[in-house]
């Protein structure tokens, strides 16, 4: 068979199969139906002469999503069916009220309001994309990731067919070295650097908490990086052992791990460094050679990657706090550009790779990160409201927040959370990069002709005129 025909016979388009998994712990409801009870006990009275016995279609009223068709109907309404339509209030505005339920909105922090976390909820049980029917009715603009726009004024027809699979829209992303240019020797071999990478097929990589973690978390963690083909990055202690999922593990090494290396009992195909250490960097390049070496630190730092990268770190894993800050109180929007410049600046960009984590917590903010100069976006905290963890109080501190997941966490259902979330994400990046007509997510990073800023449109168009107050950025 020749060689092209081995190649089209092999070829697997990337996909993530999903599956609906449903929540494991009850969450309060996202609304409160109040009902009048004489008001739908006429109704009902009236129904009953219309209808006659026709229970089904009595008890079906005035809401189509079974919240009236409990055992006693509306006069005990199932309030978890309510998805907020309005039609019942619509129609019967005099025993009817729809009302946000207080307790929903007391899940997540200051920063990961329940908007988000109900965000997730939908897109981890489900893998879909969120649709809401009723069109968006929030603001065009607001700080942090809100106050970043994005163009999609190109002419979009041909990758509009990636979204629907008809053509493929790659969402591979490289990590580790590709050096600036090649040199070949007289006999046409490679000299000198050459690139040392490896590919994962969407650009998110699992972020696993760094603290103690329940028993099974982090294999859930490891076994999902795995069937998505991309990687999990997970504390040592828990990394030991999970040599079954191995290819999709990196440890995360502090000094003290530097003796204990082979007892990994696999070999990684990449690490991190927690914090640069020149005795653990020797011992990790002694002990694998071969893995890619990252440096975890966080923005602070920003202005000695480029000296880190001198002495041979090509791989960067940055990290501002839970709520995307750094200790000076700049956002991660600001601070990725600031790194990615660091590095455009000093020439080498294309030689190495950038990876964030905090903030980052709505499928928009991926595009929104790779624009701003990432390579991949190392998800964390949307991965444990994906297992339905509880916030203990304000999150923000990466050594200080409490997560509780739920007591009854399985690994099957786990993995399948992670696993939807992802594809939800994967599928509104397909549909960004489609609308910009993009072919593949590497052409994103960095394309800041892409972004618009809320903060400079509006000083372009109002500066000086009575009443304007300059936006906040972060
Ligand atoms: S708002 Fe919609 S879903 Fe909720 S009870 Fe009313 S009709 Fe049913």
């Amino acid at each position: 068979m020749p060689e092209h025909r081995d190649t089209a016979a092999t070829y697997h388009r990337y996909h993530i199969p999903t599956q609906p998994a449903p929540d494991i712990e009850k969450w309060p409801s996202r609304f409160k139906v109040k009902v009048r009870r004489a008001g739908l006990a006429k109704l009902l009275i009236s129904e009953v002469l219309h209808y006659g016995p026709r229970k089904d279609v009595i008890l079906s009223r005035p809401c189509m999503y079974g919240v009236f068709s409990g055992p006693v109907g509306g006069f005990m309404p199932r309030e978890e069916h309510c998805v907020g339509c309005l039609r019942c209030t619509t129609e019967f505005p005099e025993f009817v009220r729809i009302e946000h339920n207080p307790e929903r909105r007391s899940l997540g922090d200051s920063y990961f309001t329940f908007n988000y976390v109900d965000q997730i909820a939908y897109e981890a049980s489900s893998g879909l994309v969120p649709v809401r029917g009723a069109g968006y009715r929030g603001k065009f603009g607001g700080e942090g990731w809100d106050g970043m726009w994005t163009d999609m004024s190109e002419i979009v027809r041909p990758t509009r067919d990636g979204i629907h699979g008809r053509e493929t829209i790659s969402t591979v992303v490289d990590i580790g070295y590709t050096p600036n240019f090649l040199q070949f020797d007289a006999a046409g071999q490679p000299i000198g650097n050459t690139p040392h990478t490896l590919s994962i097929q969407l650009p998110i990589v699992l972020d696993g908490p760094q603290n103690e973690l329940a028993a099974g978390v982090a294999q859930m963690y490891a076994r999902a990086a795995a069937e998505l083909d991309t990687l999990a990055v997970l504390p040592f202690d828990y990394a030991v052992g999970l040599a079954a999922y191995g290819a999709a593990v990196v440890p995360v090494l502090r000094p003290e791990h530097a003796r204990r290396l082979s007892q990994l009992g696999f070999t990684p195909r990449m690490v991190e460094m927690q914090g640069w250490d020149e005795a653990l960097y020797s011992a990790i390049t002694a002990t694998f050679p071969d893995a890619i070496v990252a440096l975890r630190t966080g923005f602070e730092e920003t202005g000695a990657l480029v000296s880190y990268a001198q002495r041979g770190i090509k791989v960067f894993h940055l990290l501002a706090d839970f709520h995307g800050r750094s200790a000076d109180g700049s956002f991660v929007l600001d601070l990725i550009r600031e790194a990615h410049k660091a590095f455009v600046d000093a020439g080498i960009r294309e030689e190495v790779t950038l990876l964030a984590s905090g903030g980052m917590i709505a499928a928009e903010h991926l595009p929104k990160a790779m624009i701003c100069g990432l390579d991949a976006v190392a998800v964390d905290t949307p991965l444990l409201v994906a297992l339905q963890a509880r916030f203990g109080g304000e999150c923000s501190a990466r050594g200080a927040s409490s997560f509780r997941l739920p007591g009854n966490l399985n690994a099957t259902w786990g993995v399948q959370r992670l696993k939807n979330l992802c594809a939800s994400w994967r599928d509104q990046l397909l549909e960004i990069l489609g609308a910009m007509g993009l072919r593949e997510v590497r052409r994103l990073r960095g394309e800041m002709g892409r972004a618009m800023f809320m903060k400079t449109l509006e000083a372009d168009a109002f500066a000086g005129l009575l009443g304007y107050t300059e936006a906040k950025n972060g």
